[in-house]
């Protein structure tokens, strides 16, 4: 996910950024598979993926936005609240109040559009070694964590948007006015 405003500066990881897939490429819609091997290869990707989310001064980002099928995302919303989680599993409770925030994507950089999302989620998973990590969020985390849930379903922010806004986020981003 970008950030929508002044948010914290991004700190350098030491390691290199991948270039980012964006709108188009087929690997962001197409569903990710669960992580079976918990060995350096992961932990490499994690940091990579570390590293390319601190470079684009994002908030979170998808395995699947660099390339890999892999169900893994990591997220830095500021104030020490950051991580990974592997194997995600999202839990929005029936009852949730939905807050309409404005959200943009490392995908499809551009504008950032009124999008609708559960003030309040909860992220189980486990991290690169395989232990049990729960992650709740209220507010930026919440919109944070489902929106990379979606990522990794093969999802888009853009697909919960009004069609009026899509049709304006889709000709913005096709003709970049900036
Ligand atoms: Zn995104």
């Amino acid at each position: 996910m970008s950030r929508s405003a002044n948010g914290n500066t991004s700190r350098p990881t030491g390691l290199a950024a991948v270039p980012l897939r964006l709108l188009g490429d087929p690997v962001l819609r197409s569903p990710t598979n669960p992580v079976t091997e918990y060995d350096a290869h992961l932990s490499r990707l994690v940091h990579r993926m570390m590293a390319t989310m601190y470079a684009a001064d994002g908030v979170g980002l998808a395995a699947n936005q660099i390339g890999v099928g892999l169900s893994v995302f990591v997220y830095d919303v500021g104030e020490g609240r950051y991580g990974h989680v592997v194997n995600p599993t999202l839990e929005i409770d029936a009852s949730a109040e939905i807050e309409v925030g404005l959200e943009g994507c490392l995908s499809v950089p551009g504008e950032h559009f009124p999008t609708p999302r559960a003030r309040r989620a909860v992220v189980r998973g486990v991290d690169v070694h395989g232990k049990p990590v729960e992650v709740r969020g209220e507010g930026l985390l919440s919109r944070c964590l489902q929106h990379e849930v979606d990522h990794l379903e093969g999802k888009l922010f853009l697909d919960r948007l009004t069609p009026q806004d899509r049709r304006v986020a889709l000709a913005a981003y096709r003709s970049p006015s900036v």
